[in-house]
C-alpha cells in the first residue's frame, strides 16, 4: 500500500501547501542499501565530566573510520551522560543539544549513553540517569526532519560492548526506530563481529516468513549472512516457497497451533541444519472485535498462535540453542497501549513482553538472548485493510508521520540477531516512528 500523502506532501505544491495549512509533513527516510557507508557525515561526540562511554564510543567510531570533526552539518549528535551523578550535572546536555540542535543534518542520529538509574550509587544518580529518557524522548519528537534520538543505558562493566548497538542507531538501519531506551548489560565476550555479514554460518528459523514482515526478515537475515528456515502454515506454501528460493533459503510448511508442530520443528531443524542458532517467533494473527462481540473461537485462537505457540516451540528448541543463540518475538505496540477491538491481539502481545522479560534471566546463564520488537503502524496486507480513516490516524500519530516498512522491523531484528548485541537481552524495542500511543 503506497502512502500517496506523503509523496503529495514531498512534491512541490504540496510542500507549500502542507505548509500553509500545518498539516502533517512527513520526511523521505534514508534506508540501508548493501555497501552503504555507516554514517553520511561527522559525527560529534560530546560527554558530561567522569563519563565512563566517552572513550569506547570513540574508539568505536574511529574503528569504523567515522570522522569526528570537520564540522556541521552533523550526521549524529553522541553525549556520553553517564558521568552525571545529579540534576544539576544535566546542564551540560543542555548546552549540547541547545547548541548544535540546528546543525543536525537530514535523518540525523540523537544518542545518549546513560547509566541504567538500578545500577547507581544514589538515589541522586539514578534520578538524574532517569531524567535523560525525558530530554530523548523529547528531542525526539522535536528534531524532525527524519532524524531520530535513543537513549542507551550502559550498565557498568559493558563499556566495551555498546558497538551493535551504536552501529544500529548510528546507521539508516534504524530509520524507523526512534524514542527508544535500549539497555545494554554485561557480558563476559562479545565474540569479533564481521559488521557485512554478522550472521555468516548461523542457522535462522523465521516463522510466518511467506509474506509482510516475515519475508522481509527472512530476506535481511540471509544478506546478513543466515541460512534461513522460512516457517509458514501449508496455505500458503506457494509464497513460501518462493521467498525461501529466493534467498537460497529452506522451506518448512507447518501450522504452528498443531500439537506435534514443536517436536516436528525441532527434528526438522536437526535433521536437515543440525541446529538452530537464531528463533524469529514472527507469525501472529489478528481477529479484532470489542470483547463484548467477541466469540470464545476468536479469543482461543488469537493467544494460540500470537502466544502459546510461541512457548510450546521455545520449550521445544531452547535445549537445541548454543551459546550466542538467539530468540527474537514480534510483539506489537498494541500490546503496550492496548486498542479498541484489539483485546484479544493486545493480551497476546503483552504476553510476548512477559514472556521475554521472564524468560531473560533464566536464559542468559545459558548465554542465549531474548528480545521483543514492537511494530507500529507498519505498511503492509494487515494495515492495508484497515478503513480509511483509521489508517491515515495509524500512520500520522508518530513523530516521522508516516507508517514504517516491513524491513524496518526486520532491520531491527537482525541487529539483535548479531554476535555483537550480546549484552541486549530481555529489550522491548518499539519499531513505530516514537508512535505517540503508549509511549
Ligand atoms: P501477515 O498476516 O502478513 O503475516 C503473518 C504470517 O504468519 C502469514 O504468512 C501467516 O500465514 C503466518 N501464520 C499465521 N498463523 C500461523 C500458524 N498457525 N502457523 C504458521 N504460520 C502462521 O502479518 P504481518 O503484518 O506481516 O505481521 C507479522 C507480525 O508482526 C505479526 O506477529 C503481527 O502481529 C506483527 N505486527 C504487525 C504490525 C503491522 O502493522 N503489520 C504491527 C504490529 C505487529
Amino acid at each position: 500500500m503506497s502512502d500517496r500523502y506523503a509523496s503529495f506532501a514531498n512534491s512541490g505544491p504540496g510542500r507549500m501547501l502542507v505548509k500553509r495549512l500545518g498539516l502533517p509533513n512527513p520526511p523521505v527516510l534514508r534506508r540501508f542499501r548493501p555497501g552503504d557507508p555507516l554514517v553520511t557525515g561527522p559525527v560529534l561526540v560530546g560527554a558530561a565530566p567522569g563519563g565512563r562511554l566517552e572513550g569506547p564510543v570513540r574508539k568505536m567510531l574511529t574503528v569504523a573510520e567515522v570522522p569526528m570533526d570537520g564540522g556541521p552539518p552533523w550526521s549524529a549528535l553522541v553525549f556520553d551522560a553517564s558521568g552525571v551523578q545529579d540534576a544539576a550535572a544535566l546542564h551540560p546536555l543542555y548546552e549540547f543539544f541547545h547548541g548544535n540542535a540546528k546543525a543536525l543534518a537530514r535523518n540525523g542520529r540523537v544518542i545518549v549513553l546513560g547509566t541504567p538509574p538500578a545500577a547507581c550509587a544514589s538515589p541522586r544518580e539514578a534520578t538524574a540517569q532517569r531524567a535523560l529518557e525525558g530530554l530523548t524522548r523529547s528531542i525526539g519528537k522535536e528534531f524532525g526532519r527524519g532524524s531520530t534520538a535513543q537513549l542507551i543505558y550502559v550498565a557498568p562493566g559493558a563499556e566495551e560492548f555498546t558497538d551493535s548497538a551504536m552501529r544500529f542507531l548510528l546507521s539508516s538501519r534504524s530509520a524507523y526506530v526512534s524514542g527508544q531506551v535500549i539497555r545494554i548489560g554485561p557480558v563476559t565476550s562479545s565474540p569479533l563481529t564481521d559488521w557485512e555479514h554478522p550472521l555468516e554460518g548461523k542457522v535462522a528459523l523465521v516463522t510466518g516468513a511467506a509474506q509482510g514482515i516475515g519475508a522481509a526478515i527472512a530476506r535481511v537475515l540471509a544478506r546478513d549472512g543466515a541460512r534461513v528456515v522460512a516457517l509458514d502454515v501449508p496455505a500458503a506454501g506457494e509464497a513460501l516457497a518462493r521467498v525461501a528460493n529466493e534467498i537460497g533459503g529452506t522451506a518448512l510448511q507447518l501450522d504452528l497451533t498443531r500439537p506435534d508442530a514443536p517436536s516436528t520443528l525441532a527434528a526438522q531443524l536437526l535433521s536437515r541444519h543440525g541446529k538452530v542458532d537464531v528463533v524469529v517467533h514472527n507469525a501472529g494473527i489478528t481477529r479484532d472485535k470489542t470483547i463484548a462481540k467477541m466469540s470464545a473461537e476468536q479469543w482461543d485462537a488469537v493467544v494460540d498462535v500470537n502466544l502459546s505457540s510461541q512457548e510450546r516451540i521455545n520449550d521445544a528448541l531452547i535445549p537445541l540453542l548454543p551459546e550466542g543463540g538467539r530468540i527474537i518475538a514480534v510483539s506489537s505496540t498494541s500490546g503496550i497501549a492496548g486498542n479498541r477491538g484489539q483485546t484479544n491481539y493486545a493480551t497476546s502481545k503483552a504476553g510476548v513482553i512477559g514472556l521475554v522479560q521472564s524468560m531473560a534471566p533464566i536464559l542468559a546463564s545459558q548465554g542465549v538472548t531474548i528480545n521483543a520488537v514492537a511494530p507500529g503502524f507498519i505498511e503492509t496486507r494487515m494495515t492495508a485493510r484497515m478503513p480509511l480513516a483509521t489508517r491515515e490516524v495509524g500512520r500520522r500519530m508518530n513523530s516521522l508521520s508516516q507508517g514504517g516498512l516491513p524491513v524496518d522491523v526486520a532491520e531491527t531484528i537482525a541487529w539483535l540477531a548479531a554476535p555483537g548485541s550480546s549484552g541486549i537481552t530481555g529489550n522491548v524495542i518499539r519499531v513505530c516512528g516514537q508512535m505517540w500511543l503508549g509511549a
